[in-house]
């Protein structure tokens, strides 16, 4: 028998629960939910400057007005940065990664040159194999994962299918920055690594990032999440969704007066459909809803649709 289902919500507290992220969250409940399986939450407050407690307010209760809950404690990625160290630790003794002393001026020529000759910056792994002892005097290391340098990585995703990305185009990425603090895409991997996470559902702007985080459970030699990218919601007129195309807090939508039950319905919608239901209440869309079924588009938000959901409730 498969393992149960986790999925995780994990939005940054940078702002309100903003309808792209209600969407993610909606999907990762009710995959959960059909599945019988477990959604967890993630505040990923590593960003100290734009973190704030306000917003973490904000999204907690924009999730309890849609009426998705999670199970077990919220965890805070900042808290982990503990961990986190700990797991480069390993992969050093492991030899998966390594220190590089390379300063800004000369990370600043290695972008230069490649933009000069035509090509995506990539660093070209001079401490990969150059003696530590070698290092300059006073210039703290960042920790670098071995990246391999010939094949690709091959994702297969549930929505977007197999993506396949060469490894020349993945870099040797920083896991530790030279002031000591985890980068966003080793944090990730470790928390939901650690918190049994089996499934991630998430816009696919992290697509990239996702070819980029194999590498660090291959590396742990830990298992990579079954993966689900969905699509960006884009504006009525086709531009990615943008603070330009009016009110994007789900809170501003109640707000307004809108109903959790309409907002719900809608945004279930924006990428998936049940034949030509529109109005499903949440045990139908439990139901009913299917990670693979979500559609590989944009889907474009349309306040005349919501207006008109609201006036069914
Ligand atoms: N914190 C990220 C965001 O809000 C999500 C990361 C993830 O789902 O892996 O975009």
């Amino acid at each position: 028998m498969s393992k149960p289902v986790v999925t995780r919500f994990a939005p940054s507290p940078t702002g309100f629960l903003h309808i792209g992220g209600g969407r993610t969250a909606l999907f990762n409940w009710l995959y959960a939910k059909h599945t019988g399986g477990k959604m967890l939450l993630r505040i990923e407050d590593t960003d100290r400057e734009r973190s704030t407690e306000a917003a973490i307010d904000a999204i907690l209760d924009g999730l309890k007005w849609l009426g998705l809950d999670w199970d077990g404690e919220t965890v805070f990625q900042f808290a982990r940065a503990p961990r986190h160290r700990e797991v480069v630790e390993e992969l050093l003794a492991a030899g998966k990664a390594y220190r590089c002393y390379c300063t800004p001026a000369e990370l600043d020529a290695m972008r230069e040159k490649a933009r000069a000759e035509g090509r995506a910056p990539r660093y070209d792994g001079t401490w990969r194999d150059r003696d530590p002892s070698e290092a300059p005097a006073g210039v703290k290391p960042a920790i670098r994962i071995k990246a391999p340098l010939e094949g690709e990585t091959v994702i297969e995703d549930l929505v977007q299918g197999r993506v396949a990305i060469p490894n020349k185009d993945l870099d040797d990425l920083v896991l530790l920055r030279s002031d000591g603090n985890p980068t966003y895409m080793l944090s990730v991997v470790v928390d939901d690594h650690d918190m049994g996470v089996t499934h991630v559902i998430r816009g696919d702007d992290h697509l990239t990032n996702a070819a980029r985080q194999m590498i660090i459970y291959q590396g742990m030699g830990w298992d990579v999440p079954v993966m689900s990218h969905i699509p960006l919601i884009h504006g009525a007129d086709g531009a990615k969704l943008s603070k330009r195309h009016g009110a994007l807090g789900v809170d501003a939508y109640r707000a307004m007066g809108y109903l959790p039950e309409a907002m719900r319905n809608y945004l279930v919608r924006l990428g998936w459909a049940h034949g030509d239901d529109e109005i499903m209440s949440l045990e139908q869309m439990v139901e009913w809803f299917d990670i693979v079924d979500v559609g590989r588009s944009a889907s474009r938000f349309d306040f005349a649709k919501l207006e008109n959901l609201n006036g069914h409730y």
